[in-house]
């Protein structure tokens, strides 16, 4: 019996909580950011790699500091192509 006295029930085993999304940190903020998705993964591709050594490719996220850090622009801000 169940705790309101009806028939007990078998029940699926719950599944831990999924994890917190990885792609935190000041990366998903940054202009310079690319999500690089496949069928079972997704990971920050650091465009300024291609020119400065000193930034990994694939950055360890969260990436908390970073000097090469430059906002995103906004997706309410008005693109140049729109004044065309
Ligand atoms: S510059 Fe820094 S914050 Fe920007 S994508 Fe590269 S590692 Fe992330």
């Amino acid at each position: 019996m169940d705790a309101l006295g009806g028939p007990a029930r078998l029940t699926e085993p719950r599944l831990p909580a999924a994890p917190e999304d990885p792609f935190t940190g000041l990366c998903p903020g940054c202009r310079f950011a690319r999500v690089v998705t496949s069928r079972r993964t997704r990971f920050t591709l650091c465009e300024r790699s291609f020119t400065e050594v000193r930034f990994p490719r694939y950055p360890r996220l969260p990436v908390l500091n970073c000097d090469g850090f430059v906002p995103a622009p906004s997706k309410d801000a008005p693109s140049a192509d729109s004044d065309r």
